[in-house]
């Protein structure tokens, strides 16, 4: 897959996709991921993005030609499945659109600032709106890595055995159980004795109870 981001602020999406997995993603040539500065694309003057809005009020828009300039200009070479923006006000993100999304092949992600992105932009080539949660950020990048990490854990040879995403929380409209490593006695404070049985059945059965029993003390909204 190839995840192409456009920013004002590349510098501050480095790190999120440097480590882990989503490194190891990287190494095995599963995701590519290619942050691409607005400003390189913008005519005016300064590397200017930005302008006062319409109609007055506080707070800076970002102005559509550098925005279309870099959209064009990066679907002449890449044929992009969804094109992307952050905004609080898209659709919330949850497990299911992340599996959905781990099966595309490009994608394209666009971070706003300010007050957000020109209307006209999100008309004529935005696919997808998507929010991270009923919050407002000051910037996009921060919803943006959250999104890539989301999807990236996801594509089909990312995870090992290990790690596995099909035990993770919402994988089965489910949360997941409680986990223990060593040791098993820790201040005297025990670890379940059916985790410690050796046996497969016993282990799953009680994985799955307390899975029920959590989702029901904290999100019933999920039980079927
Ligand atoms: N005025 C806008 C908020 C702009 S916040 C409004 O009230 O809807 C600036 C930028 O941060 C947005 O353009 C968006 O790209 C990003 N952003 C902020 N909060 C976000 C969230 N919860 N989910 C996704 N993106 C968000």
């Amino acid at each position: 897959m190839q995840i192409d981001i456009i920013t004002v602020l590349p510098e501050l999406l480095e790190s999120p996709f440097s480590h882990s997995i989503l490194r190891r993603a990287k190494e095995k040539n599963l995701l590519s991921i290619h942050l691409h500065n607005l400003r390189d694309y913008t005519p005016y003057k300064h590397g200017q993005v930005d302008d006062y809005q319409f109609g007055g009020g506080a707070g800076m828009v970002m102005m559509p030609e550098p925005l279309a300039n870099a959209i064009e200009q990066l679907s002449s070479a890449v044929r992009y499945d969804e094109i992307i923006y952050m905004s609080p006000d898209g659709e919330r993100l949850n497990q299911q659109m992340a599996n959905q999304l781990s099966l595309k092949n490009n994608l394209l992600i666009i971070c706003g600032h300010y007050k957000g992105i020109d209307e006209r932009i999100r008309q004529h080539f935005v696919t997808r709106e998507i929010s991270i949660g009923d919050y407002v950020l000051s910037g996009g990048e921060l919803p943006a890595a959250v999104l890539v990490d989301a999807i990236g854990r996801l594509i089909p040879g990312v995870l090992n055995d290990e790690t596995s995403a099909l035990t993770d929380s919402f994988q089965d409209n489910l949360l997941a159980p409680p986990v223990y490593t060593r040791p098993a006695d820790f201040r005297g404070w025990k670890t379940p004795e059916a985790l410690l049985s050796g046996d497969p059945k016993i282990v799953a059965e009680w994985r799955y109870e307390q899975s029920l029993e959590r989702t029901r003390e904290r999100r019933p909204d999920l039980m079927p």
